[in-house]
């Protein structure tokens, strides 16, 4: 497997390239390791120590096809010594996603449920007959709960980050963005970009992960979906691939895209002012643009 290291991440200048007139920075969770999606390992981290303490030999959890979970789950357990388990939602296709070859080359066993069971998140009877329960940890979808958050405030501390006014991350779970939360200072801001359409479920899904007093300090904009989740249009495919032409960041189609794509219009509106710092989390999965058809972007993945 590629070398993972959190070591690798670094602050990187945006606002150079551009003429903004506030500091924009990135922080490149993206070069952790090219599968295990820059925030998925923040976020597993709190899972893997307690499957350990509690002597799991197996994580379970659940995701879709593309799923940026799934396979650094997959990774991760493989780099950790468990086995592992994924309940994928939908029926199996006949050619199966690269994300889940690649979960699979990684040792996971894939078990494929109608999306009616998927939504029950319950263990179909063919993972209870092959595995002794008792040594199974699940991993909630997404890895959304507390430890995921507790595991993602220390993305704040790879760097020196208290000089931002502002830090501003993709939405899924959004326990990345809780995290973020628990961590920032007074001062900072955490605005929260939603990959999905008319998720609105989301602001009490965090709130509920937070302390009362730090439930003021973020805000999630649901304005940048691009028609839905892993929904695309030409216009921000040309986006990705003129921020990559003129800065070097590879950002996928799913979360980072839109995300960048979100700052650079809120920068056009006026949204920030000329002392206010910011800091783009990017939160890497950039395996998820696999799923694009070869020649869509312009650089790989
Ligand atoms: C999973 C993922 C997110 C969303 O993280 P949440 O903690 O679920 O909000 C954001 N960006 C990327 C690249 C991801 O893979």
């Amino acid at each position: 497997m590629a070398s993972f290291s959190t070591q690798n991440c670094r602050i990187e200048p945006l606002s150079t390239f551009y003429n903004f007139s506030s500091l924009v920075e990135v922080l490149r969770l993206d070069l952790i390791h090219p599968l295990v999606s820059g925030n998925k390992w923040f976020k597993l981290k709190g899972y893997l120590k307690e499957a350990e303490e509690d002597n799991k030999n197996s994580l379970l959890t659940f995701g879709g096809a593309f799923s940026n979970h799934i396979v650094a789950t997959a990774a991760a357990a493989n780099m950790k010594g468990f086995k592992s388990i994924g309940i994928i939602r939908g029926e199996k296709p006949s050619s199966i996603s690269q994300t889940l070859q690649d979960a699979a080359g990684f040792g996971m066993k894939l078990f494929f449920v109608s999306r009616e069971f998927y939504k029950q998140k319950m263990l179909p009877q063919e993972v209870l007959d092959t595995i002794n329960v008792d040594e199974l940890y699940i991993i909630p979808e997404g890895g959304y709960g507390k430890k995921g958050a507790e595991g993602a405030e220390d993305i704040l501390t790879l760097s020196a980050t208290s000089s931002y006014t502002h830090i501003i991350t993709a939405v899924g779970t959004g326990t990345t963005l809780a995290g973020l939360v628990f961590a920032a200072l007074p001062h900072q801001k955490i605005i929260g970009i939603s990959a999905l359409k008319n998720n609105f479920s989301l602001q009490p899904q965090i709130e509920a992960l937070l302390s009362f007093a730090k439930q003021q300090q973020f805000s999630l904009l649901h304005e940048y979906h691009f028609g839905g989740y892993a929904k695309y249009n030409k216009e921000l495919i040309q986006f990705m691939n003129n921020l990559y032409a003129a800065t070097n960041v590879c950002t996928d189609f799913v979360y980072t895209g839109k995300t960048f794509y979100a700052v650079f219009d809120l920068m056009k509106q006026g949204y920030f002012s000329s002392t206010d710092k910011i800091l783009i989390i990017h939160t890497g999965g950039l395996q998820g643009n696999c799923s694009l058809s070869k020649g869509t972007l312009i650089f790989g993945s």
